[in-house]
């Protein structure tokens, strides 16, 4: 009696854990750089009419689009840490990409592998140090390499031969077929460094697009004349700043030295050249070689030539792009022949979005709406609806909260975002879900000369402050998406900018903001904008 008693309860805990990891769903996140909502066709951008993204397109069709999906801080390091935490940079510490991350702090891949998840990490990390919280992992060095890239791995740093975009998916296939332990529920992250600067797309890529005209952005020649002086003194116009060598492989032959060029670039991308295999050199010189004839001889000069490097940039940027589109193919194809699909819930999303010529520039930092967005597409097979879009305001503060409650996590209270699960469901909100975004960028003076900022963004509105120079830019989404008015000094706005400011002050208040936002000395800002040698303004820790 006892044996049978005995033999029971065995049963009923071997039930009640192999039960519980069936039920809870595995969780893919791929995760990419840079990429831009405006880049996937599904998000219904300009860029839509090229067909850049059409793995992408068929996920949301099988999951839900969000919309109105944003960034706490527009800037790589930064926005994983948010991810990480549930947190805001100022809470997990990790403000500018000159920061490291404290990996000791409380993170969602940690929690749920107490809770019984296998966890893993491919691909860019970009928070330096170790790892924490993952059972497998193997990253890239910074921001990594392109072409035959180094990988720091549990038993140490190895150089890989390939594209990075597929090796980090060799990675991640192999997980899901040989090292995934079948008894326990696996939550894998994904992460790519494409589409990230400098743009080299995979040989196979390098003549995509080559017959096609990818339209222009409609503020291409923006001049930013109602923004503050904020807005004209960045350093990253495809104009100005943009090089023809460094950004876009112009001449690219064995006797162009990098090193050599002028200006403070990261030298990493043609450093990269010299650890291409003959076989990859001879395949970019084929590409690009005739293009370079032509670009010589027709000696563009003015818009023509702005025109001549938006194109050259933009089929680089989404070329890239489809390596990454292709990633995801494999891994939802790897799932299905896993049988992996139904309980797999799979999400699509990148660090921050992107200026693709918008506004007359490259790179992100800034609050306005390219560089604000994430994409976040996600397929949860029998939860959320195949082809549905929501319109809330969430944020990279929200996710590890979600992820937490899909595993049956309670989420930890210091954790500042909330779970979007109750989005996801589609179920009937008994209150808001919420009125308004805090965002907060910290690093200045810096590369692209980007000032700090803070602000807050409605469904309809948004607020900025550029506190450094004191600046205010006040927008409404619904009349001027584009961003293109600045109403702050409008009278007619006086008293709704009034309560913005109270609102985005609130919103300080209620995440805890307590940042170094000081107006800085008036010398200061003269020599920051004369780009006279400055010593860095004050900063929190
Ligand atoms: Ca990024």
């Amino acid at each position: 009696m006892k044996k049978a008693l005995l033999t029971l309860l065995f049963l009923f805990i071997f039930l009640a854990r192999t039960g519980s990891a069936d039920d809870r769903p595995n969780i893919l996140f791929v995760f990419s750089d840079d990429h831009a909502p405006h880049a996937i066709g599904a998000y219904n951008g300009w860029l839509k009419s090229v067909n850049p993204t059409p793995t992408l397109d068929r996920l949301a069709q099988q999951g839900m689009l969000l919309e109105k999906s944003f960034c706490t801080n527009s800037i790589c390091g930064p926005s994983r840490a948010v991810i990480m935490t549930g947190k805001h940079s100022h809470k997990n510490g990790f403000m500018s990409n000159g920061d490291s991350f404290d990996w000791n702090q409380q993170t969602f891949p940690k929690l749920l592998q107490k809770v019984g998840y296998q966890t893993a990490i491919y691909g860019k990390s970009h928070l330096k140090g170790k790892p924490q919280g993952f059972d497998d992992w193997a990253v890239l060095p910074g921001q990594g390499l392109y072409y035959n890239p180094d990988f720091i791995l549990p038993e140490g740093r190895k150089q890989i031969e390939g594209y990075c975009t597929d090796l980090v998916t060799d990675m991640a296939v192999d997980f899901l077929r040989n090292r995934r332990d079948q008894e326990q529920p696996f939550m894998m992250m994904v992460q790519h460094k494409a589409p990230h600067r400098n743009w080299m797309p995979a040989t196979r890529h390098l003549h995509l697009y080559d017959d096609v005209t990818i339209p222009e952005p409609a503020t291409l020649f923006d001049k930013w004349d109602d923004n503050t002086p904020s807005a004209k003194y960045q350093e990253m116009e495809i104009d100005r700043h943009m090089h023809l060598n460094f950004d876009l492989f112009l001449d690219l032959d064995e006797s162009f030295d990098g090193e050599q060029l002028p200006g403070d670039f990261d030298r990493t991308a043609w450093r990269n050249f010299k650890r291409m295999t003959p076989e990859q050199i001879a395949a970019w010189r084929t590409a690009y070689a005739p293009k370079d004839k032509a670009f010589h001889k027709a000696n563009l000069t003015g818009k023509d030539l702005v025109r001549w490097k938006f194109q050259r940039y933009a089929k680089n940027y989404l070329r890239c792009v489809r390596g990454v589109d292709e990633s995801v193919e494999r891994l939802m194809k790897t799932l299905d022949e896993l049988d992996l699909t139904d309980n797999t819930v799979v999400i699509y999303c990148s660090d921050q979005g992107f200026y693709i010529g918008d506004h007359g520039w490259y790179d992100k930092r800034w609050m306005y709406e390219e560089s604000l967005k994430m994409p976040f597409i996600i397929k949860w097979p029998g939860v959320v609806e195949a082809g549905s879009r929501n319109t809330e305001l969430v944020q990279n503060i929200d996710y590890a909260p979600t992820f937490l409650e899909m595993a049956g996590v309670e989420i930890p209270s210091d954790i500042q975002g909330k779970s979007m699960v109750p989005l996801l469901r589609g179920d009937q909100l008994s209150s808001p879900w919420r009125e308004s975004i805090y965002y907060h960028y910290y690093e200045y003076p810096s590369v692209h000369m980007v000032p700090r900022h803070y602000g807050i963004r409605t469904a309809r509105y948004k607020l900025m402050h550029l506190y450094h120079f004191d600046e205010w830019e006040f927008y409404d989404l619904e009349t001027d998406p584009d961003e293109l008015t600045n109403l702050y000094n409008d009278p007619s706005q006086a008293k709704l900018v009034a309560e913005m400011k109270r609102k985005l002050s609130a919103l300080q208040d209620h995440y805890e903001d307590d940042s170094n936002m000081s107006v800085m000395p008036q010398q200061w800002q003269d020599d920051v904008r004369a780009r006279k040698k400055v010593t860095r303004p004050p900063t929190r820790g």
